[in-house]
């Protein structure tokens, strides 16, 4: 049999033509990593991308309620430790900013807790994916809610910009522009451990950014970890909380806590 270039050419050139507009991947992340409880891979390029929600304009920082507790209020970075004994971030203009000193994390700890953040993401902004804007906020050290310059930057949704990193994407794209300040609100409810270790029950964490709840009372499945599944190791009822240097010269600002008492007493226990 034969075949006549009649029919080779154009089905040459309807080739060639799929090759030339084949899209690259779209979506930053893995296709080889384990999967989590909910049945995505951990970082999962195939999950889809939370819907962008423009938030309300940045405004002026959120003043610290009576009973909160400051961890920094622009001028020095005395509630916080480094590598040794004193953080080294840069300290200006009211605001604490990655340097490529390490990690920092407060002196004080905390258990259950509303934590308050504002962050902004460097400008001109640089890289991209994971490598654009990142940083991360770490309750007890080791739970993290990520930050990240997720506007317009494409990344694995479990990466993204208030995502529990590596477990669960925000509800939405809340993310304003680099250069502009952002908040989060995040609520804290440390996980339990009995006696021998085991969990008793999850950490549970709500996240408000910019105004719009983007995690709720979202039970996480351990620490957070990179292309693994995260696992819970006992600890005790407080703990630091943690700032990620990333190698991106992040900016934070007006950070304050406030513990919160989830176990009050029974009525009988309370003597009623
Ligand atoms: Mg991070």
């Amino acid at each position: 049999m034969t075949t006549s270039l009649a029919v080779i050419v154009p089905a040459l050139v309807a080739l060639a033509a799929a090759v030339a507009v084949a899209p690259q991947d779209p979506q930053p992340g893995y296709r080889d990593t384990p999967r989590l409880p909910d049945g995505w891979r951990v970082h999962d390029a195939d999950r889809p991308r939370p819907p962008v929600v423009e938030p309300g304009p940045a405004g002026a920082p959120v003043p610290p309620p009576q009973d909160a507790t400051v961890l920094f209020d622009g001028s020095n970075l005395d509630a916080w430790t480094g590598r040794g004994d004193k953080a080294q971030w840069l300290v200006a203009d009211g605001a604490m900013q990655v340097n490529g000193t390490g990690d920092v994390q407060t002196r004080g700890e905390f258990g259950d807790c509303q934590l308050h953040v504002e962050w902004c993401a460097p400008t001109p902004a640089k890289g991209d994916s994971q490598g654009r804007g990142n940083s991360g906020v770490f309750l007890f050290g080791r739970y993290e809610v990520q930050v990240l310059d997720s506007w317009q930057n494409p990344t694995y949704a479990d990466g993204q910009a208030a995502s529990l990193y590596g477990q669960k994407p925000p509800l939405v794209n809340a993310c304003r522009k680099p250069g502009e300040w952002q908040t989060y609100d995040i609520f804290f409810r440390a996980p339990r451990f009995a006696a021998d270790g085991s969990v008793t029950a999850p950490a549970r964490v709500t996240v408000v950014h910019n105004g719009i709840v983007v995690q709720l009372d979202e039970a996480m499945i351990g620490a957070s970890t990179h292309r693994a599944v995260g696992t819970y190791a006992p600890h005790g009822d407080k703990g630091p909380i943690r700032l990620q240097d990333h190698g991106d010269p992040v900016r934070f600002r007006n950070l304050w806590i406030r513990p919160l008492d989830t176990t009050r007493p029974a009525p009988a226990a309370a003597g009623k």
